[in-house]
């Protein structure tokens, strides 16, 4: 019989109840007894879900309070100096997540009053650890800190008593499988802090630790462990392969050695990409299985099976575990016939990856349209489709199963809620749409500055304003159905009346309404395209209790009727002012959505960029002639492997174009982004030819501006003069300093003055005067810069 196994299953729980439960424990009410009551229950349904689904290998310590990434670096004792006590606790874990723990919080507190009893009690507080993106998926990663004296030891042992749960669910030991991230994942992943001691030196100390926890799971009767090492499908350089082949020589070793018990099988998991060149090492590896992701490993999936060894265990992952769409059983079954015929029950079946990056359960939503639906799987129904593969590939054909499935993949084909003829034929004439402007940058800044008549070092923010309790609570009653939508007009346009006369107060020079009527930057888009649909409970864990509830792109994508246009003119009629237009560009609205998976994403963002393209016009024609389209994500779309990275660029600058070309030279198009590492796009960011790019630099001090510089980067830059992350009010001489700085390199005539991104997470107390003296910094700079050029 073949196994069916998993990968990881999804932690907050059908209706976020983590999420809940760790925000009110953190708040202080609720006890650490009672958050881990929450936890132990979701551990135990999860594991009954799965039991009952048929899965033969449970896996085990893939819960996480926060991150599963830090679980490993407490069970790992790294822990940086700044958060380390005597005895570890939770709250040394959240305090390395957060910067914070609840004691500290109520330490903070006693401290004012004098005479109470906890008042000697100093906060433990201090700054939480980096956050990463774990490789191209949208969950983020607690990064671990190696230290001079960072001395890895076996500290935190939750590990071992979630498995002994697990084991209480199943029956029985070998049912359930411990899933660890392995160490040259997870020493690659840390960062040096303030040694030069380089990471694989420490590679033996590393083993040892693992070795003794693979011995404790052994002594627990473990037989299969799974060892995530999704650092394979990167390209590796030659030390980080050596340090493979070390690691799983020494490992196989240690777990060789007379026990208790027998020895300890690892399933070497890798996923999110081919291997590449690292095929033949993960082949080779000493190690009792592979884990494949078949979907998007899919080019290699042949090689995979053709050379990994016959007597050992392939597990082949074709259910997506990125994306909520059915899977096609049918297919899947025709594509694992050669594993299977040499593999027999060495072949495993799961899905592509861990479940965590898929929303929980499709069965509570009620609102979804029930055509969709049908074409649909979130996790649980995940668990569904391996074990229809498994049986099919048994030989216990579930034949009505099998068909439902197959008439549903049928449907989707056809459907006509999918398939949108004017939008293929618009497609079809694709290389019609011009990506090149009229004219070159030059000659539009020649028309543009005229017309828009700014001053040296122009001020603007980069859109929205603070979302005050009073715009949300609105927006939420017209959602309910508790407000007229005249009502809600006119509460909106109150809104934009009174940030357009605080800009007037504070002196911006150039616009914005402030966004008021969006509650997010895609989601706002998507709810007003055709080809986009929203879910109640589809959330996916971001970071800690952060959940995040993707669109669906599920069809051809299309703009009934212009989406911004009434806001934006009515803001544009409230002053003499230039009003920037604001819209969330084709690439990452695609990034943060689910997308299709019947067509290319390059096909799909085209879809979207030709909606925008009419959206951008229309907003030219009702007079709106600077128009602002974020990219937030363009970076961190960039696939996993370089060798992948100009193809990307080429569409996604591409969809950009296609949205911006159709206007006029005296149109100013602008772009943001919020982060500042742009070496190695610079290049494809220049040919998105935006007239004005404003992004993220205030932090690194103006110094990531460097590769603007470098390049030459030829058109007008706003770089964001101070950090809006921050509640603190930035001086007029830090802003001054900063736009010196930038002044240096970049000639003074193309520079903007701005904020580092949206306002929207702030309050007035701090934007009002932030901005106040961020234009005043401007004032001071023209002063200089005009005196300069007198005597010049
Ligand atoms: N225009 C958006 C805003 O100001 C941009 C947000 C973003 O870049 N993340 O909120
Ligand atoms: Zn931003």
């Amino acid at each position: 019989m073949m196994t069916l196994h998993n990968l990881g299953y999804p932690r907050i729980g059908d209706k976020r109840e983590l999420k809940f439960a760790l925000e009110t424990y953190w708040k202080g009410e609720q006890s650490e007894a009672e958050l881990a009551a929450v936890a132990k229950d979701i551990r135990r349904r999860n594991w009954q879900t799965q039991l009952d689904a048929g899965v033969d290998l449970l896996p085990a310590n893939d819960f996480a309070y926060y991150d599963q990434f830090l679980n490993m670096s407490t069970l790992l004792g790294v822990i940086p100096k700044r958060f380390r006590q005597e005895h570890y606790d939770l709250e040394v874990a959240f305090r390395m997540a957060r910067g914070r723990a609840p004691s500290d919080d109520a330490a903070a507190c006693c401290a004012g009053h004098a005479g109470h009893e906890h008042s000697e009690q100093t906060s433990k507080a201090d700054y939480a650890g980096a956050m990463k993106k774990w490789f191209d998926t949208n969950y983020h990663y607690i990064v671990p800190e190696l230290e001079d004296d960072t001395a890895f030891a076996l500290t935190d042992t939750r590990l071992f008593d979630e498995v002994a749960e697990a084991v209480e669910v199943a029956g029985l030991a070998k049912n359930v499988k411990p899933v660890l991230v392995g160490p040259i994942t997870y020493l690659y992943l840390a960062e040096n802090k303030g040694t030069a001691i380089p990471k694989l030196s420490r590679l033996p100390e590393l083993l040892a630790v693992y070795s003794e926890i693979l011995q404790r799971l052994a002594d627990q009767g473990i037989e299969w462990v799974q060892i995530d090492e999704p650092i394979l499908v990167l390209e590796l350089a030659d030390e980080w392969q050596q340090a493979f082949q070390q690691a799983y020589d020494a490992l196989s070793q240690s777990s060789k050695q007379p026990s208790s018990q027998a020895p300890l099988k690892l399933l070497l998991a890798t996923y999110f990409e081919t291997l590449g060149d690292n095929l033949s090492l993960a082949c080779d590896l000493p190690v009792a299985g592979l884990h494949y992701d078949g979907l998007r490993g899919a080019k290699q999936l042949n090689d995979v099976v053709a050379q990994y060894p016959a007597d050992k265990v392939l597990s082949i992952g074709l259910v997506d575990g990125r994306n909520i769409w059915k899977t096609d059983v049918t297919d899947a079954i025709a594509q694992l016939q050669d594993a299977k015929a040499k593999f027999g029950d060495n072949l495993w079946v799961a899905p592509s990856c861990s479940l965590l990056h898929v929303p929980v359960n499709l069965e509570v939503e009620e609102k979804l349209n029930s055509e969709l639906k049908n074409y649909l799987a979130f996790a649980k129904q995940k668990l569904a489709e391996i074990k229809l593969l498994a049986d099919a590939l048994n030989g216990q054909v579930g034949e009505k199963a099998l068909a439902a499935n197959a008439q549903a993949i049928a449907d989707k084909q056809q459907s006509k809620l999918i398939h949108n003829a004017d939008v293929q034929a618009r497609i079809a004439k694709l290389d019609q749409v011009a990506l090149d402007r009229a004219a070159p940058y030059a000659e539009r800044a020649a028309v543009q500055k005229p017309k828009f008549d700014l001053p040296l070092f122009p001020t603007t923010t980069i859109g929205s304003f603070p979302q005050t309790q009073a715009i949300r609570q609105t927006r939420l009653k017209f959602k309910k159905g508790e407000m007229s939508e005249a009502q809600y007009i006119d509460a909106m346009q109150a809104e934009i009346r009174d940030v357009c006369e605080r800009q007037e107060r504070i002196g911006i020079d150039v616009f914005v309404h402030g966004e008021p009527e969006r509650n997010d930057m895609v989601e706002y888009f998507g709810e007003q395209l055709d080809g986009f649909a929203f879910t109640q409970f589809g959330w996916v864990q971001s970071y800690g209790s952060r959940c995040v509830k993707p669109p669906i792109i599920f069809g051809d994508v299309s703009r009934p009727k212009p989406m911004t246009v009434f806001w934006s003119q009515y803001a544009q009629s409230q002053t003499d002012k230039t009003m920037k237009g604001m819209l969330t560009g084709a690439v990452t609205v695609l990034q943060w959505s689910f997308v299709r998976n019947d067509q290319t994403r390059e096909a799909t963002c085209n879809q979207i960029a030709l909606a925008l393209r009419d959206e951008v016009l229309d907003l030219e024609t009702a007079g709106i002639h600077m128009i602002q389209i974020d990219e937030a994500a363009l970076r961190e779309g960039l696939p996993l492997k370089k060798s992948d990275w100009v193809a990307y660029l080429r569409w996604a600058v591409n969809s950009f174009r296609m949205t911006t070309s159709g206007v006029q030279n005296d149109t100013q198009i602008h772009t943001h982004m919020c982060y500042s590492e742009f070496n190695d796009i610079i290049e494809a960011v220049a040919k998105m030819d935006a007239d004005v790019i404003t992004i993220e630099t205030s932090k690194s001090q103006m110094k990531l501006l460097d590769a603007f510089v470098d390049f030459q980067y030829p058109n007008e830059i706003g770089p964001g003069v101070y950090d809006i992350h921050s509640p603190n009010i930035p001086t007029v001489e830090q802003m001054v300093d900063l736009i010196q700085k930038a002044a240096e390199n970049i000639p003074a005539e193309r520079l903007w003055v701005n904020p580092d991104c949206g306002l929207k997470t702030r309050g007035w107390q701090e934007t009002e005067p932030a901005l106040t003296n961020m234009v005043e910094a401007a004032k001071v700079l023209r002063k200089q810069f005009e005196a300069q050029m007198k005597s010049a």
